[in-house]
């Protein structure tokens, strides 16, 4: 079947794909092209439900939410490694090792990922659970999570596979990824990550694997625990073998051979310590030979045959000048430390996001405190710790305010979230907020709106809300300071052209709280117009692809808000086109023809139709020959005897549901 062999063809790119970026840093195809493969195999699969498996890359989107997780004890303590932070130590390891092993020993060394490390099992070559370290004997089960992992094999390659591999790693962001992420977050109006590790970490600890589906997680594995009926002699050899079953396995190593081969690769990989995609604190220093590794054996809890070799931290000292709050869009506000310019990492610095209240108190910034600055995932300026000796007295305690610095309205923050916010209605912060976050390249695309001028236009009651952009004449916009008959024209046909937008910009430029691009995307498809949106329920959210109870509650919540709901029809009133996603070609229902007996469960007749003509398939009421499928509820009569005569295909709700 043609089908199945392209779906096949299309697991195996993805896969190779997913291989090339998150486990070699190679990538062979853009963004955009390996998002047309993913596509194509959505809809391919959907034609098919039949041929959806469990481990295609499709199902990577995360399962139901987990009330809390379970504990699993390690069949193998995962041991931690000792540290040592300079040469005198290193030496001091190295002389312990050669003790028993001699002075020429061989050892790997790997770089040390900043990440959260993590147990896997597989069984007969099939991965049936994944555990976080915890205190080394007893781990949290995240299986549901690592599931989501685009570079986690859930299946070995390989003839004999292994009864059992347990198996161990890392999982970690790229910096890139994390970069992205942030912008992204920032955009929809969500906190954002103070660093790669923290994010890996609180990602991997969701309760709901569709959060942890969007986030972007790699894991590279280095080390195995328990595995029947291979051997190695080494750790390269070890290495290899989990490559060859498909493993993610850090293309980055060094064979060094005794204290100067490890001091090389050292040098080597300090040098490359910003080229690096990941965020590393150190290299890893492992004697290679598993004979020599059960001579060394283990004191308490770290093996005697490896160790960390720590980086110097790459911090610069700096001193806050001042801590202010910026308020955004969706009225939180944001502590933001306003630093003495420092140059840190290549650029120069002057402030520094503190994320939010909690992370304040967490770190006690003060204004008038030095502080060591760094920048995570070799970007964001981040304030790593105070520097208490330095502190002279005079240090002022931030307090968040109670009333918003701009409009004066309370500010609330909601019982357990992490997040202050202005309640005001009328908020200029909030509005310029809105209006900058419209008119973004992926929202509205309006070129030429920049910050000063939406901040004109909301101090001169120009504007009140998005809509309002499009009253704007170029009359008007030359009385605001500074702004030429010239760029006033240009402006007021940008803000034209946006008038025809897609479904997915206008969601997306609405700014509901968790809603970034690939939301709006799926709400885009899901609903295909914006009224089925305005009045979808809870429950209809839910079954939109990625959406967890979380964001449909926000999605929901927004939307029963009046004055959201008036701020959308004022757009629609002003003109605004939002054109539907094109119909997938070749989805199951599309050019046939479809009829409805009895009643559904899930849906009403009517909402079944839409859903068929949306996907580009005709509802009939009278089943003919030329009928391709009969949808039969509960009750069916005299449509389904005679379906059956005719021999239509007949397709029960579940079944039909599935090709939904
Ligand atoms: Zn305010």
């Amino acid at each position: 079947m043609a089908a199945a062999d392209r779906i096949q063809k299309l697991r195996e790119e993805i896969a190779y794909h997913n291989h090339r970026y998150y486990t070699l840093d190679a990538p062979e195809i853009s963004d955009a092209t390996y998002d047309k493969l993913m596509n194509e195999l959505i809809s391919l699969e959907q034609a098919n439900p039949a041929l959806v498996t469990p481990d295609s890359p499709t199902q990577r989107v995360g399962g139901a939410p987990l009330e809390k997780f379970t504990k699993v004890t390690h069949r193998q303590a995962m041991l931690s490694l000792g540290n040592v932070f300079d040469d005198a130590e290193l030496t001091e390891f190295h002389e312990r090792v050669a003790e028993k092993l001699g002075a020429d020993v061989e050892y790997v060394c790997e770089p040390k990922m900043d990440g959260l490390a993590i147990e896997l099992i597989y069984e007969n070559g099939r991965f049936v659970q994944g555990s976080t370290r915890g205190d080394g004997t007893i781990g949290e089960d995240v299986t549901a999570n690592l599931r989501t992992l685009r570079n986690l094999p859930l299946e070995l390659k390989g003839k004999t596979l292994p009864k059992l591999l347990e198996v161990r790693g890392e999982v970690f962001i790229r910096k890139a990824d994390f970069v992205k992420m942030n912008q992204q977050r920032e955009a929809a109006g969500e906190p954002t990550f103070v660093n790669p590790r923290n994010c890996a970490a609180g990602s991997l600890r969701q309760l709901d694997p569709k959060l942890t589906a969007q986030r972007p997680l790699s894991v590279y594995l280095y080390e195995v625990g328990v595995l029947d009926g291979v051997e190695f002699e080494g750790h390269v050899e070890k290495l290899k073998w989990l490559e060859a079953a498909g493993l993610p396995v850090n293309p980055r190593r060094y064979e060094a051979k005794g204290l100067e081969g490890v001091r090389e690769a050292y040098q080597k990989l300090l040098a490359d310590r910003h080229a690096l995609p990941y965020e590393i604190d150190g290299l890893v220093v492992k004697v290679a030979s598993e004979d020599g590794r059960l001579r060394l054996g283990q004191v308490s809890k770290s093996p005697r045959w490896a160790v960390a070799y720590k980086f110097p931290p790459e911090e610069v000292e700096t001193l806050v000048e001042k801590i202010d709050v910026q308020v955004g869009r969706t009225g939180a506000l944001t502590p933001v430390a306003f630093l003495k310019p420092v140059f840190v990492g290549g650029v120069t610095v002057s402030r520094a996001t503190l994320h939010n209240e909690d992370e304040v108190a967490r770190k006690d910034v003060r204004e008038g405190d030095w502080v060591f600055l760094r920048r995570a995932g070799d970007v964001i300026p981040e304030v790593v710790k105070v520097i208490e000796a330095r502190r002279s007295g005079a240090e002022k305690k931030f307090e968040m305010p109670k009333q918003c610095p701009v409009c004066g309205a309370k500010v609330e923050r909601a019982e357990g979230g992490a997040i202050a916010r202005c309640t005001g209605d009328a908020c200029p912060a909030q509005l310029a907020g809105g209006i900058r976050h419209a008119a973004t390249r992926t929202a509205l695309d309006i070129d030429g709106l920049g910050d000063k001028l939406v901040e004109q236009l909301i101090l001169h009651g120009l504007v009140k809300r998005v809509a309002d952009l499009y009253a704007l004449t170029a009359e008007k916009l030359m009385e605001l300071e500074r702004l030429g008959e010239k760029s006033a024209q240009n402006l007021v046909e940008a803000i034209a052209r946006s008038k025809q937008t897609t479904l997915r910009r206008f969601i997306y430029a609405l700014g509901i709280p968790q809603v970034g691009e690939a939301t709006a995307k799926a709400l885009a498809e899901h609903f295909m117009a914006v009224e089925p949106l305005l009045g979808a329920s809870r429950e209809q959210l839910q079954a939109v692809k990625d959406v967890g109870p979380e964001v449909a509650r926000e999605i929901h919540e927004f939307f029963a808000d009046a004055k959201n709901r008036d701020a959308v029809l004022a757009l629609v009133a002003a003109g605004v086109v939002a054109a539907p996603p094109e119909k997938t070609a070749g989805g199951p229902f599309t050019g046939k023809t479809i009829v409805i007996t009895g009643t559904l469960s899930k849906m009403s007749r009517d909402e079944a139709k839409e859903q068929i003509e949306r996907r580009g398939g005709k509802v009939s009421g009278s089943i003919s020959k030329k009928t391709d499928f009969l949808v039969a509820g509960e009750d069916a009569g005299s449509k389904l005897t005679k379906a059956k005569e005719l021999g239509v295909k007949v397709l029960d709700e579940a079944q039909f549901s599935a090709l939904l």
